[in-house]
């Protein structure tokens, strides 16, 4: 077999940084390849990363288990069509100790700064603790959706009360008989609102910009479905077909806002309008934008949640915060014991702070200073064997993330196998190509609906440019990155 290893080439070293879902999907793509020398580094005490970060009451999947999990190690067990977090966590445990690759894990360990050596042509990987590790390859599998985002707000810190993000949900904090401000209505928002509308005193919930709402009830499945998915041979690839078919459905309706968009859309707000019963919530939490720009939320439980008698929808702009509040634009003090940033992701940063440097001394941070790009979001020129995972454009509003994730692991390995077989010392996408497939890739967005509203798949800093969204199809993304084409790359000579 052309992968295997021979004694006339080197093994690689390769560094992964991050364990999450795609960490250990690189991780497990190239020990699959024969590829021994891999460790994968991570910040955090456990690996899992979004799903061991996230775990904020009512936390779960809107994407369905069956399509939300590795094609080589699918479950006939979820507890329901999406699964919760800690479900989700345990499956990633699993999962990479199943392949074997949990061994390889070193928590704890957060990387500062990757520079490539254009002598020895090698990364080397400097950690938080003071160590230098070296490397012929990296990945880096941070993803988009790691670093909390916390909004600038005038006084933040005269407030005395207590405060955290979502994405650290402190579990020390009784919320109970509480009155809590929640600043933000995304997708986290949304799953743990309700959660907690039940359990504090009063809760303010602070709205920017309203969302599309489609159903999702997400009842345990009931035990006859449990075991006809357990033991009728093809349920559980009939089911995985049938979601990956839906999620390309709900592509076509962003892609096409004037025509399918306009059938979502309704469909949405017939939904909403049967969930908002009481005028005053649904005239604030009605959204004034093209349907599929932001992410549609699914959810059943948050609109009825903000008609609760103790939660209040507050859509004036927070214009700052007091010792015991939060104040908004029309001078309002909203007094709360605790606020709760529901303020999502510093998501054009990718794998920044990380200071990364190529080739040449390049710096990514300047080379990304109109918007991050990468070939097929997972090579950059001028970084030799350097991949990112859920790297720019990568990102799905309708499909699964772990699709993608595995594309990304299937094609970087198969990167560092041609670098292997043909003895180089690293691989580098041709500038040119990167250029040119950016260009067609930017092309695409024109008339769907992501270019309709702002949302965090753009970059504010960079013209709005879209930096996070794949344009099309899962489909296309697995087509485009299933065979990696050496003429777009120039092999460097040991
Ligand atoms: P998000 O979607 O970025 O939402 C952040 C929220 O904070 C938005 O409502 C935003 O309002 C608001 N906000 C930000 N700055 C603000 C400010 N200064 N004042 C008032 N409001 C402010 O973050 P997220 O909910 O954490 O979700 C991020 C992504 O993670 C999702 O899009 C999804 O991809 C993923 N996710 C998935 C799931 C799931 O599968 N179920 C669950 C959670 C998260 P604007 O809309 O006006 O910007």
């Amino acid at each position: 077999m052309a992968d295997a290893p021979t004694p006339a080439h080197r093994a690689l070293e390769v560094i992964i940084v991050g364990a999450g879902f795609g960490g250990l999907a690189a991780a497990i793509e190239l020990r699959r390849r024969g590829f021994e020398h891999v460790r994968i580094l991570e910040a955090a005490p456990e690996l899992g990363g979004t799903w061991f970060h996230n775990d904020y009451p009512g936390a779960a999947c809107d994407v369905a288990s069956h399509l939300y999990s590795f094609s080589y190690a699918q479950r006939r067990d979820w507890s329901r069509l999406c699964s919760p977090q800690g479900e989700i966590l345990r499956y990633v445990r699993e999962v990479a100790h199943d392949f074997g690759v949990d061994g390889l894990v070193e928590t704890g360990t957060e990387v500062t700064s990757c520079a490539w050596d254009d002598q020895g042509h090698r990364w080397s990987v400097a950690t938080a603790d003071g160590r230098t590790l070296r490397a012929d390859a990296l990945v880096l599998a941070t993803g988009q959706l790691h670093q909390p985002s916390f909004p600038r707000i005038r006084g933040a810190e005269a407030f005395t009360g207590h405060t955290f993000h979502s994405a650290r949900w402190d579990h020390d904090y009784d919320l109970r008989g509480k009155r809590v401000a929640v600043i933000g209505t995304g997708a986290s928002a949304v799953q743990f609102v309700p959660a907690i509308a039940e359990q504090v005193r009063r809760l303010v919930v602070f709205q920017r910009t309203g969302n599309w709402f489609m159903p999702r009830r997400n009842r345990p499945y009931p035990r006859v479905l449990k075991e006809i998915i357990r033991r009728v041979p093809g349920v559980q690839a009939f089911r995985r077909r049938f979601f990956f078919n839906y999620c390309e459905s709900v592509t076509a309706l962003i892609r096409h806002p004037a025509t399918l968009g306009r059938i979502g859309q309704a469909r949405s707000a017939l939904f909403m309008r049967s969930q908002l019963s009481d005028p005053e919530v649904r005239r604030k939490a009605w959204p004034d934008f093209t349907f599929g720009c932001k992410r549609v939320l699914f959810s059943s439980s948050f609109l009825p949640a903000l008609q609760r008698d103790n939660v209040d929808l507050v859509t004036d702009a927070v214009a700052g915060m007091a010792a015991d509040g939060v104040v908004t634009s029309d001078g309002t003090l909203h007094e709360v014991d605790c606020v709760i940033y529901a303020t999502g992701f510093k998501t054009n940063d990718f794998m920044f702070p990380m200071q990364i440097t190529g080739a040449d001394g390049r710096s990514l941070r300047e080379d990304w200073a109109q918007g991050a790009h990468a070939h097929l979001g997972i090579t950059v020129p001028g970084y030799p064997s350097m991949f990112v995972m859920y790297g720019p454009n990568t990102n799905t509003s309708g499909g699964s993330i772990i699709l993608y994730l595995e594309a990304q692991a299937r094609y970087l390995a198969q990167a560092l196998a041609t670098v292997r077989d043909r003895g180089a010392a690293a691989i580098d996408v041709r500038p040119e190509v990167e250029a040119a497939a950016d260009r067609a890739l930017q092309a695409r967005f024109p008339g769907t609906a992501w270019t309709r509203c702002d949302s965090w798949y753009r970059d504010a800093d960079a013209g709005g440019r879209i930096v996070a969204n794949w344009p099309g199809y899962m489909r296309e993304y697995l087509a485009a990155t299933e065979r990696l084409d050496p003429d777009e790359y120039e092999l460097i000579a040991r």
